[in-house]
């Protein structure tokens, strides 16, 4: 009895999990290598690749994560911003 609950929760689980992989996906893709930025191991900001805050630790992460991670756009890179000339 209780056997086959748990083996029925885990089909459930497992159907909801798939159900919500699928739903998440249709982002548009955009430029690929533009949604690159970096974090810092302490830091709560976000970079564009080179800045010098990012001497310490640099970890590239997608801007979509970094954001959904409550990272905010570093006001001296802006890598939010236009692209400097
Ligand atoms: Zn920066």
């Amino acid at each position: 009895m209780k056997r086959g609950i748990a083996l029925a929760i885990v089909v459930v689980l497992g159907l909801a999990s798939t159900a919500a992989c699928g739903a998440e996906s249709p982002a548009p893709r955009e430029a690929p290598k533009s949604s690159t930025v970096y974090i810092t191991k302490s830091g709560k900001k976000y970079h564009r690749d080179g800045c010098r805050s990012l001497a310490k630790s640099k970890i590239a992460i997608s801007r979509e994560e970094a954001k959904k991670q409550g990272y905010t756009p570093c006001s001296v890179c802006k890598p939010d911003g236009a692209v400097k000339p």
